[in-house]
């Protein structure tokens, strides 16, 4: 098969599976209520959970003023600043580990940090339902990547104690699933991976700024200690409004990435800028007020969609999918939102396993009590009008 007839097949067969991906275009910041393609439309597919990606713009103007734009080489050549040296400090603080190492994004601090530990050899034990990222890291890696059923961890205990790695374990999940908003239960991972001498890495790039009293995520959510939770990866372009990606550890892990983690080192660093600039979110960040607002979101639309049997799951985070099954009915329910000025992602296969398409509904501080109910009227109505429609009572999968 010529490369031209390849491309021109799967292209097809996208199109004809009803997966065709395709971007809209901006004309306004993010924010929950946006510009797109030229339509005002209610915002909710962005990860901008606390609604801070509208704020920083005055602070990265400043900070553009003294640091200008680029910074001209990798963090081992000369492209490491003031400016993200004391990003790491900030986050380390507030996350509560003794350091933290900045990456360009979360997708390359999750293969930086997976290919960097673990070798030949060894064994990366993973959720199913974990970010692509983590799956590449593992890929990467070259040690033997084995799969959990998703949050089953007597799957993963039975895993483990097959003991067949002639090497080490290193043991990821995701804290908050991004694509079904589910919390993994870390205490219990982390007790597993202490039985068994194997490593725990949790992506808590959900999580991070939205659990927490203080935004400081997943590990301050269930108080455990920095032994027990001991790489931290976040990301800086959900919650926090911005841009860029860190681990968080102890002082040689962070050493052993800096040596180690390739798309660390071999990558121009982030513009300093735009570290500086993340300062000023990182202090939003802390404020509860924020927080309570997500909360007070999340519960009205749960208990509207409750209300009309909506086919909620089981989720208490700001990730409120409505599981709907087939490709063509997800597009087609987001399709008629966006004609009432709502935007509402369908998310498919392959992001999601086969049969589980779904309508991602992402709520932030952003939206106001008149924004959910928007959108809660409008699926109402698109339920009434089609009995076909999945209820919570009805099992898609
Ligand atoms: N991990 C998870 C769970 C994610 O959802 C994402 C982003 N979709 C990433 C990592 C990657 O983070 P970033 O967007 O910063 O590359």
């Amino acid at each position: 098969m010529s490369w031209q007839h390849r491309l021109h097949s799967k292209l097809q067969q996208r199109r004809d599976q009803h997966l065709w991906r395709q971007r809209s275009v901006l004309n306004s910041p993010q924010d929950a209520h946006v510009d797109c393609n030229g339509e005002t439309l209610v915002n909710f597919c962005s990860n901008d959970y606390l609604g801070l990606a509208a704020s920083g713009g005055e602070d990265l103007a400043t900070a553009a003023r003294r640091w200008q734009f680029g910074s001209g080489a990798s963090h081992l050549v000369c492209g490491h600043s003031r400016a993200h040296h004391a990003l790491e400090d900030a986050l380390a603080e507030l996350t509560g580990y003794p350091r933290a190492l900045l990456f360009s994004t979360g997708y390359m601090a999750n293969i930086g940090a997976i290919s960097a530990l673990a070798q030949r050899g060894d064994r990366v034990i993973q959720d199913k339902l974990n970010h692509a990222s983590l799956l590449d890291g593992a890929i990467l890696s070259r040690a033997d990547l084995q799969r959990f059923r998703h949050a089953d961890y007597e799957h993963l205990a039975d895993l483990l104690n097959k003991d067949d790695a002639r090497g080490e374990t290193l043991v990821v999940s995701d804290s908050l699933f991004s694509m079904d908003g589910d919390l993994a239960d870390v205490p219990q991972l982390s007790r597993l991976c202490e039985q068994t001498g194997s490593l725990l890495m949790i992506d808590d790039a959900h999580g991070f700024g939205v659990l927490g009293e203080n935004g400081g995520g997943v590990r301050e959510h269930f108080g455990l200690t920095t032994q027990q939770l001991p790489v931290y990866v976040g990301t800086l372009g959900k919650a926090l409004g911005g841009y860029g990606a860190f681990v968080a550890g102890s002082n040689d892990l962070i050493d052993y990435l800096i040596q180690f983690a390739r798309p660390y080192i071999y990558t121009t660093a982030l513009p300093p800028a735009v570290a500086e600039a993340m300062l000023g979110n990182l202090e939003r960040l802390k404020d509860n007020a924020r927080r309570q607002q997500l909360k007070a979101r999340i519960q009205q639309f749960r208990s509207g969609a409750e209300q009309m049997h909506l086919p909620l799951m089981d989720s208490h985070s700001p990730i409120q999918p409505l599981l709907i099954g087939e490709s063509a009915k997800a597009i087609s329910v987001s399709n008629e939102l966006r004609t009432r000025g709502l935007w509402v992602s369908a998310i498919r296969p392959p992001t999601v396993p086969e049969g589980s398409a779904r309508l991602r509904v992402t709520l932030s501080a952003a939206h106001s009590d008149d924004d959910v109910k928007r959108l809660l009227d409008a699926l109402s109505a698109i339920w009434q009008n089609d009995n076909t429609l999945p209820r919570a009572s009805e099992q898609v999968l």
